[in-house]
């Protein structure tokens, strides 16, 4: 079965999705779904990208099946490696997905982060911390959207060029190759043909460097965007020759 890997529901401080209405969509596009809900432990607002771990397994244990599993998207930090491990020890999720969504204490959706350096610079520091958070949570599954500054940066042009950044992108294939983590193909900017090419070739770097396994998930805060270029994640990963696969108990399992 094919699955979206990567969906928040209204326990995401920025989804009112119902799971019901995540399920139908799916249903209807005959796909699985994993609920990977955020939980950023490092955001400054108290109760913000947090959610009730309890609450979550026990609202959703009855919507569990072979095409519904239950994961988290976990905020990697350095600093906040030990209670994020705790949380992902203490609870039976079927998928963690580590993701980078601050650099320099800001959200990198907030604009201040961009006032004072260049892109060269913003992308690099970007990539170091992404560098640094593989180190330091490395139990993860699968490394969420790599490109999840092009995003939100105010650049003209947003997009990562892999031979501009070619030693921190190979360093962060090489640490999840090393780690046994494999590498999200988040479909969210896949609609974007300039977002593209440029994404196409990190994934060909992945390749190279020995990588064989990929999650696709659309990241869907809504149930219209369910499964929504999820085809287009499938393609990449068939060019190239690279494996989509999904978690269910932690365990790698072949979309089919
Ligand atoms: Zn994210
Ligand atoms: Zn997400």
């Amino acid at each position: 079965m094919i699955f979206d890997t990567h969906t928040h529901t209204s326990f995401s401080s920025d989804s009112k999705m119902n799971i019901k209405d995540a399920i139908n969509k799916a249903k209807a596009l005959d796909i699985g779904l994993i609920i990977t809900d955020h939980m950023d432990l490092n955001y400054p607002e108290k109760d913000k990208f947090k959610f009730n771990v309890d609450d979550y397994f026990k609202t959703y244990e009855a919507y569990k099946s072979p095409s519904l599993l239950l994961g988290i998207e976990l905020g990697m930090d350095t600093g906040f490696e030990k209670e994020n491990a705790s949380l992902i020890k203490s609870y039976n999720f079927d998928q963690v997905i580590g993701s980078q969504h601050f650099l320099h204490g800001f959200d990198i959706y907030d604009s201040a982060l961009y006032d004072a350096k260049t892109k060269e610079e913003l992308f690099r520091d970007y990539f170091l911390e992404i560098i640094a958070s593989l180190k330091t949570h490395s139990y993860i599954d699968t490394l969420g959207h790599i490109d999840f500054i092009s995003r939100y940066c105010p650049f003209d042009d947003k997009e990562i060029y892999y031979r501009d950044y070619s030693d921190h992108i190979d360093e962060i294939i090489k640490l999840c190759i090393s780690y046994g983590i494999s590498m999200e193909i988040n479909s969210r900017r896949l609609g974007n043909p300039t977002a593209f090419n440029p994404l196409i070739d990190i994934y060909r770097r992945y390749k190279e460097l020995g990588g064989e396994y990929v999650t696709i998930g659309s990241d869907a805060h809504y149930a219209e965007y369910i499964g929504s270029n999820i085809n287009k994640g499938l393609a990449i990963a068939e060019t190239l020759g690279l494996r989509p696969i999904y978690f269910k108990d932690r365990r790698a399992e072949y979309m089919k």
